[in-house]
């Protein structure tokens, strides 16, 4: 056995170097410089989208996407209960309600069943998230959403170079947001996009972006803004990745299907659905949840995983059960039991780009010796 496999090692083979020494040589090391502009539209082509409006991180993105649909203050927006706090807290900055909604046992992802049963007469929007490397099945939540007026906001964070029945994600709802955080498909170190199709609400999002500066008179402010602008050089490493995404693509689903071999058969855990009638897994990470029948829980496994040498990370923790939320009186008559025992019994496996085989098989063998 040699060293610690950590749970994510990006790849950065492709013309990052390049391109970021073009950034210092030139000196266009800010937010104004050519690599952002090209960076938003290779993105909006990924999506099939009209505008990309880059910013800081994939969080901000949230903030700043809820922000400019402008709801009006205890307007209600449905979330997934199982995702990262950057979806509720985007809502709840908004000055908005987020209302949690429970995810499928095999899929992870939030369901129409669950979404209809969180309507209230007060709902606005729905935030749709997908989790891991499967889509969420959006034609039957996007038609209820129609029905009742719903505005969208897809988070396609773990996303990148995914589609549901063809079509691309990001491509759905007003807005649709990326990361760029080094674990994601395509990394800037930190970094975010907005995607819309919407030529006004393109104008919006960049004007909140850039702190609400007017064209005109550029020091009076109509309206509150962020400074959430990306710099020139980490648009210069997205341009790069994004030449690389086919091949990340590849190279993720390869690790899953390694990962399947190893793990084939073996009892005790659930590993990820491989394919839906609408997808095919993308292998954001590759995810297990341990079975009722095993001894321990997901915080157990990585503890006895670590002492092995293999990096691990939790499943997220539910929204409803955040002390944060729960302190500011959000969700507090929620249950959501597929959720809460995933939580508890779910983690991920080393799921870098930069893995080898040999890396993909000692993780899986030392999951094996945990659970004999
Ligand atoms: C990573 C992620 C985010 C946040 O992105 P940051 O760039 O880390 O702020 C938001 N939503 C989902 C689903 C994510 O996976």
């Amino acid at each position: 056995m040699t060293g610690f496999i950590p749970v994510n090692t990006p790849l950065l083979d492709g013309n990052e170097a390049e391109y970021l020494a073009e950034c210092v040589r030139t000196g266009w090391i800010s937010s104004e410089g050519p690599f952002i502009k090209r960076f938003e539209q290779e993105m909006a082509r990924v999506a099939g989208r009209r505008h990309g409006v880059a910013v800081t991180n994939g969080s901000v993105a949230l903030d700043i996407a809820v922000h400019a649909l402008g709801l009006e203050p205890g307007d209600e927006v449905i979330i997934p209960t199982f995702t990262i706090i950057s979806c509720a807290a985007a809502v709840v900055r908004a000055g908005l309600v987020p209302v949690g909604v429970d995810c499928d046992s095999a899929t992870w992802n939030m369901t129409v069943e669950g979404v209809e049963a969180a309507l209230t007469p007060r709902t606005r929007a729905i935030m749709l998230v997908h989790i891991y490397g499967l889509p969420v099945d959006l034609e039957p939540i996007l038609a209820l959403a129609r029905k009742h007026n719903l505005e969208v906001i897809e988070d396609a964070a773990e996303m990148h170079g995914q589609t549901y029945r063809g079509a691309p994600c990001g491509s759905f709802g007003a807005v649709s947001t990326f990361s760029f955080y080094p674990n994601k498909h395509v990394t800037t170190g930190e970094g975010g996009m907005i995607l819309t199709d919407d030529d006004a609400l393109a104008d919006r999002l960049q004007s909140v972006r850039n702190l609400c500066f007017q064209p005109q008179q550029r020091f009076i402010h109509e309206e509150l803004g962020w400074n959430a602008r990306m710099t020139n050089l980490q648009a210069a490493l997205g341009v790069a990745q994004i030449e690389q995404l086919p091949r990340t693509v590849e190279l993720k689903r390869r690790l899953g299907r390694l990962y399947d071999e190893h793990l084939e058969g073996v009892a005790g855990i659930r590993r990820p659905v491989a394919r839906t009638n609408y997808a095919d897994n993308i292998y954001w990470v590759y995810a297990i949840v341990l079975d009722d029948d095993v001894p321990f829980d997901g915080t157990e496994a990585m503890r006895r995983l670590g002492e092995k040498g293999i990096g691990t990370r939790p499943f997220f923790w539910c929204m409803h059960e955040q002390p944060v939320l729960r302190r500011m009186g959000f969700m507090l008559d929620e249950s959501h039991p597929v959720a809460e025992r995933i939580a508890r019994r779910g983690f991920y496996l080393p799921s870098g780009l930069a893995l080898t085989e040999d890396e993909i098989a000692r993780s899986a063998n030392a999951l094996k010796e945990i659970l004999a």
